[in-house]
């Protein structure tokens, strides 16, 4: 046994971290990234397409890099998951939690000085990321054996199942390589290493996004158009959203790995839970300094009020809310565009094409926006719905 490795372990596990390991640096194949990107599988996150080559080769960012640490932090809310609350939108679980990344860093800044005090390195012997790159980061903890790679292209944990944060910590230090889970899948990279025959995540996933194991089509992808995208979420789509206000767990929480999950011992998490207590109502009539406050410090503000806004308008269609067509119709009259789309769509699901267009007169009436008059257009030639 490494002594000096394991003091670094049992330090960072007392730091708060669930699992710790270690990482050698070897070249990373990049053939499934660049197949992905090639695909147009990103949709418009061109940040991915410019930080790839960055991404594949940790020299340029730390250069002489030997090695990473490897750190997951379990974030299963257990007996306080109210994630799937009847009749309240659906969000992410890791969204229900003020932002990982301004929570996890404190004790990564500690995982740094833990690294200098136990191998005499310098602060410039090291470098920390946390959910950088959704290919690289996954690959390194694969082959760390922090989990293997499941056909849902996530890390998948046999001790807390689809649930883990990912940070890393590159280092120069030369660190002695853990394991992958089963040393007969060689680097641990292979997709679906521990699946076996199972696909129930292929087969539940609402959009059909997990083109084949391991691959999600972020274009069709729930999580991609709910919130990265920041436009126009595309009319075929819009349907199959059902009550997803905010990401999607489907493909994870469908995954028998989950037995193992563990209630997270959120010491390096803050729970947001009321953020899930809210209603469809209450959300449909947010404004800017109501949104402010509620979504402070969590990763869901970074969608923006407006983004926030065009979802909850698909989720009432989607759900049935007649009870939000007053809301919406509010909504079609919205200062932005983007809202007014997406509200202009759910009246009519909602209400039929005859009901809307009296509902909407008066908003059709002045409106300007291109894309909105397009909605319109589109129900002008629909069949008369519902
Ligand atoms: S997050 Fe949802 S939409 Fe995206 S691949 Fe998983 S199940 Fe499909
Ligand atoms: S749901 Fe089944 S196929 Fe999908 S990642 Fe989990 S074990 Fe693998």
């Amino acid at each position: 046994m490494n002594t000096r490795q394991e003091e670094l372990r049992t330090r960072l596990l007392a730091l708060g971290f669930d699992d710790v390991r270690f990482v050698q640096l070897k070249p990373v194949n990049g053939g499934f990234l660049r197949d992905w990107l090639g695909q147009g599988m990103q949709a418009d996150m061109q940040w991915m397409e410019r930080s790839a080559d960055k991404r594949l080769d940790p020299q340029q960012v730390l250069p002489g890099a030997k090695s990473a640490v490897l750190l997951g932090v379990n974030y299963w809310p257990g007996g306080r998951d109210v994630s799937s609350m009847a009749e309240r939108p659906l969000w992410a679980r890791y969204a229900l939690y003020s932002d990982y990344h301004d929570t996890l860093k404190p004790a990564l800044i500690e995982a740094g000085r833990a690294l200098e005090s136990v191998y005499g390195v310098g602060g410039t012997d090291y470098r920390y990321y946390v959910d950088t790159g959704p290919v690289v980061e996954r690959g390194w903890a694969a082959r760390a054996g922090l989990g293997f790679i499941g056909k849902n292209g996530m890390l998948i944990s046999r001790r807390f199942g689809n649930w883990l944060f990912l940070a890393a910590v590159l280092t120069t230090v030369e660190l002695e390589p853990d394991p992958p889970v089963r040393e007969a899948i060689g680097d641990g990279e292979q997709i679906g290493a521990l699946c076996g025959k199972c696909t129930r995540c292929l087969e539940a996933c609402p959009t059909g996004a997990i083109t084949k194991p391991g691959v999600v089509d972020a274009r069709l992808c729930i999580s991609y158009q709910t919130i990265e995208n920041k436009g126009v979420i595309p009319r075929e789509l819009r349907g199959k959203i059902g009550a997803h206000i905010y990401g999607c767990d489907v493909c994870l929480e469908v995954c028998p790995w989950n037995r193992f999950a563990q209630e997270s011992r959120r010491v390096l998490l803050v729970a947001r839970e009321g953020i899930a207590s809210l209603s469809l109502q209450e959300l449909l009539a947010l404004e800017p300094e109501r949104f402010a406050a509620v979504f402070k410090g969590t990763a869901i503000k970074r969608v923006k009020l407006a983004g926030l806004l065009r979802n909850a308008c698909i989720v009432a269609a989607n759900t049935s809310a007649n009870d939000c067509i007053t809301a919406l119709v509010r909504l079609a009259s919205h200062d932005l565009p983007l809202v007014r789309v997406h509200a202009v769509w759910a009246v009519f699901t909602l209400a039929g094409r005859a009901r809307a267009e009296d509902l909407l007169a008066v908003a059709r009436s002045v409106e300007t926006s291109s894309e909105v008059l397009e909605e319109y257009g589109w129900w002008a030639g629909a069949p008369t719905g519902p």
